[in-house]
């Protein structure tokens, strides 16, 4: 056996603990299994090797991220090779959601390691796509990647989406939100039916959450009566919900979230009360007080950003859905969720099933719901599953 490269990229080698990873499908190597990496430059493609040299594949190395290599290939890539992989990788991603999103304008169209292009994501408003590179090589490779969509979608306005906090912890120079081609930066896009206004230059993530979107239209397949959607920011569920509900009240704690969600019910002719407040505050308060709905949807922000978290987001979840459970009237709805990667399903149901048995109440579980199809899972790729839908119904 050989086992030489057959490139000329830097060679860094791993631990037995890497390579066990790499050949259980997991694409990337911590800092803590790099035994080797001299040579390697930030965002560089290098080959990945044992330490007796055999070589694995290809991948994009980080000088800076705690995933020190994310793997582009299994087989030494040469570098000459590179652009053409990417053109390949992006084309399947984009063909595989003209299989999978119906009745939608918007819709994630790259999702990083889901689609073979780690540190890469793509997605697209109506006619306004925008590009956010995660990581040292991205950002290498981002024009290239840029001007491939503006061929192939030809939209109105192309933006290079830039978190900040990204850029700092890849070491990246800062950057800023902008328009890259086009002149397009605000549009309306239209999902299940519903019109949201988009905007990609605004500081905050606007628009919607591309991922729940399959879920605002299971969600409104039972909705009926009073509706309370709590962290509602611009609307997602509210106005899903407002085709099918008597009252729609929708809480959050972000005033300009709920100005936007106001004015996305204005584009859809509906009236929505909306709330600005602590939702765990308003739960109680509402609870103690009897108020009664129907409908109750729980969308909180990721309360587990790490596995240290984990205990204290579950009595996060179990307080609010506790309320929730309380506060619905008998056969009344529960759509609940988590976009922690950190609870697990299994974690999040434990909890639920706790919730249920103090609220008094016989829960029965309608759908397990995740990501829109946009959003896909891949198997042996732990990470890229994190959200979490339940639909119940409270007796
Ligand atoms: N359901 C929304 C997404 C929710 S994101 C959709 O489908 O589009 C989480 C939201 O929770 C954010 O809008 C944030 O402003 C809000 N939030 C965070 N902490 C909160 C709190 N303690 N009380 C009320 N809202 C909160």
């Amino acid at each position: 056996m050989s086992g030489k490269a057959q490139s000329d990229n830097p060679v860094v080698k791993v631990t037995p603990k890497a390579v066990a990873r790499l050949r259980a499908g997991h694409p990337w190597i911590y800092r803590s299994d790099v035994a080797q990496a001299e040579g390697s430059g930030p965002g560089a493609l290098v080959d990945v090797g044992e330490s007796q040299g055999k070589i694995l594949g290809s991948a994009f190395y980080s000088s800076a991220s705690q995933i020190a290599l994310r793997m582009i290939s299994a087989k030494p890539l040469p570098a000459s090779e590179l652009p053409q992989l990417l053109r390949e990788r992006l084309l399947a991603a984009l063909e595989y959601r003209q299989g999978v999103v119906h009745d939608s304008d918007a819709c994630r169209l790259v999702f990083s390691e889901a689609d073979a292009l780690p540190g890469l994501i793509v997605d697209r408003y109506n006619d306004v796509v925008s590009l956010q590179p995660l990581t040292q090589a991205m950002d290498r490779h981002k024009d290239a990647l840029m001007s491939q969509l503006w061929e192939q979608l030809q939209p109105a306005g192309l933006v290079e989406r830039v978190e900040p906090r990204i850029r700092e912890l890849e070491q990246l120079p800062p950057a800023e939100t902008r328009l890259v081609q086009g002149e397009k930066t605000k549009t309306v896009l239209t999902m299940n039916g519903v019109r949201f206004h988009f905007d990609a230059l605004a500081g905050q993530k606007t628009g919607s959450f591309l991922d729940q979107r399959e879920n605002y239209a299971a969600a409104a397949r039972y909705a009926r009566g009073q509706a309370l959607d709590v962290f509602c920011y611009q609307g997602g569920f509210a106005l899903h919900l407002a085709a099918r509900c008597e009252s729609v009240t929708g809480v959050d704690s972000s005033r300009p979230a709920l100005e936007q969600a106001d004015q996305n019910a204005a584009l859809n002719g509906r009236e929505i009360e909306w709330i600005e407040a602590n939702a765990f505050d308003l739960l109680r308060d509402y609870s103690d007080a009897g108020r009664q709905y129907d409908t109750i949807v729980l969308d909180p922000p990721a309360f587990a950003k790490t596995r240290r978290a984990l205990h204290t987001a579950l009595r996060g979840y179990k307080e609010l859905n506790l309320r929730a459970l309380k506060m619905l009237r008998p056969g009344g709805v529960l759509v609940t969720c988590s976009c922690s990667y950190h609870v697990s399903e299994s974690d999040f149901l434990a909890m639920l099933a706790e919730a249920a048995h103090d609220a008094h109440r016989t829960v029965r579980l309608l759908e397990k719901r995740g990501q829109a199809q946009d959003h896909p899972v891949v198997l042996g790729i732990p990470e890229t599953s994190y959200l979490k839908c339940l639909i119940l119904s409270s007796h």
